[in-house]
């Protein structure tokens, strides 16, 4: 099985804070609340884009944080809520959770999108605090912190393309030279039934991967069966890039070559044959190639394009590269016979964790130090500057359970208790 991962870190955007602001009216020094809410913070969506083979973008950028909401205004103003940040996946995405390693999301169908990081909500305005006792209230929440955490993305990889062609024409040098993937590289015949597999990039940006298929020809002519998975590459792959040497180093006919080889694609009964077919004429360093090319040319009937490279020397790739990546985006997936394999069935275990739980520790100095998700977040949404603000955080804590926690744990007056950067008294 191949497979592709990257691991990678997704921050939804913070939501706006809300802001605290008293309507001025004539005459009217301190007018009503006026406020407003901030805006929602961008949520980090995955979305399958069927036009993406690899995960490579992901090697390049590991990070996406999304932007976060406008504030509040003034005159009861809302912010705006940011802009979603969608991010491309290729089909058949699996993204798990780093640390956890629960899957998210099971990417499939074009289209198909998720929620991999939200957004915070706005802080509320100073209008929202207002009641009969308290008119013009002087509190405001910041804004949600956005949600974030490091994911992985695993691919199943198939090939797109296939490498076909007689032993040493020069399939596995051509494989290494274009990919990150490194094949052996044998002097002499040998049978292998494991395609080898490597992504390939092309240099404006478009990646896909090719295989070397050696079994689908080497296999058949020792007569060793090939496995269900090597068939699954073979069905999977859209694009057939034919490799002959055209240098003739082991004194047959290129064109002959060509026939046999195609021949036995036919027999495979695979529909091989019915795939857009490149040749590559390799092995163009040498000497005899360029009149082997010619007499080629001449005696090839089927409308395939030919491109000319030396895989030793690295000429020609660049146009190859290009000319698969374009034929690629006009050939549709040929179905799968062997359609339920493929699919993947996961089953989703997803834990959600008490949202109310927290923990206290204490430390060698005798401070009490208080850890959870749903307490961290209410910190990170108080305005500290006012102590209206302040003192809605203490009922807060004290809703929770926290004071009670605390004394539980023998936390006495003029104890320190630490919440992430914070430090306050406990008084009783
Ligand atoms: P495969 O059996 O089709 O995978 O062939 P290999 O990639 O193993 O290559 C067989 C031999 O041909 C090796 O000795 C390679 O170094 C050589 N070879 C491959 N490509 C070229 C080329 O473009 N020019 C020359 N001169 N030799 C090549
Ligand atoms: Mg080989």
């Amino acid at each position: 099985m191949f497979v592709d991962q990257v691991k990678i870190y997704v921050k939804g955007g913070d939501g706006g804070n809300g802001m605290v602001a008293y309507r001025r009216e004539k005459y009217v020094p301190k007018g009503g609340p006026a406020g407003g809410d901030g805006g929602k913070g961008a949520d980090v969506v995955f979305k399958v884009d069927e036009g993406l083979r690899t995960l490579m973008d992901f090697r390049y950028q590991r990070h996406f944080k999304a932007p976060r909401g406008e504030h509040g205004m003034s005159k009861n103003q809302h912010g705006r809520n940011a802009k979603d940040m969608i991010v491309k996946v290729p089909p058949g995405t699996v993204v798990m959770d780093a640390e956890t390693k629960v899957v998210i999301a099971d990417l499939v169908e074009h289209g198909q999108q998720a929620v991999i990081a939200k957004g915070g909500r706005g802080g509320r305005g100073n209008s929202r605090f207002a009641t009969p006792a308290n008119p013009a209230p002087e509190i405001a929440e910041n804004g949600e912190p956005g949600q974030e955490r490091d994911v992985i993305l695993e691919l199943k990889l198939l090939a797109d393309v296939g490498l076909v062609g007689f032993p040493s024409v020069g399939k596995s040098t051509l494989l290494s030279v274009v990919s990150s993937a490194k094949p052996k590289i044998a002097e002499y015949h040998f049978t292998t039934i494991v395609p080898n597999l490597g992504m390939v990039e092309t240099e404006d940006g478009r990646s896909f991967v090719m295989a070397d298929l050696p079994g689908l020809i080497e296999g058949a002519h020792s007569g060793v069966g090939l496995g269900h998975q090597f068939l699954r590459h073979i069905e999977r792959t859209r694009v057939i890039i034919h490799v002959v040497d055209m240098a003739a180093t082991e004194g047959r006919n290129p064109f002959e070559d060509y026939l046999t080889i195609n021949r036995e694609l036919k027999e495979y009964n695979l529909r091989l044959t019915e795939r857009p077919q490149i040749i590559v004429a390799n092995k163009m360093d040498m000497p005899g190639a360029e009149e082997n090319l010619q007499k080629f040319k001449e005696q090839l009937k089927e409308d395939y394009p030919i491109f000319p490279i030396s895989a030793l020397t690295r000429k020609g790739l660049r146009e190859l590269l290009f000319a698969v990546a374009d034929i690629l985006e006009d050939t549709p997936e040929f179905p799968l016979e062997h359609e339920e394999e493929a699919g993947i069935n996961r089953v989703l275990y997803k834990h959600e964790a008490d949202p109310d739980a927290f923990v206290i520790t204490r430390e060698p100095d005798g401070s009490f130090v208080i850890t959870g998700n749903k307490l961290e977040k209410l910190f990170k949404m108080t305005d500290f500057s006012r102590d209206e603000s302040v003192r809605r955080f203490s009922r807060q804590l004290r809703g929770m359970g926290v004071d009670d926690a605390l004394r539980q744990k023998g936390a006495k007056s003029g104890d320190i208790v630490k919440l992430l950067d914070f430090e306050f008294e406990f008084i009783e």
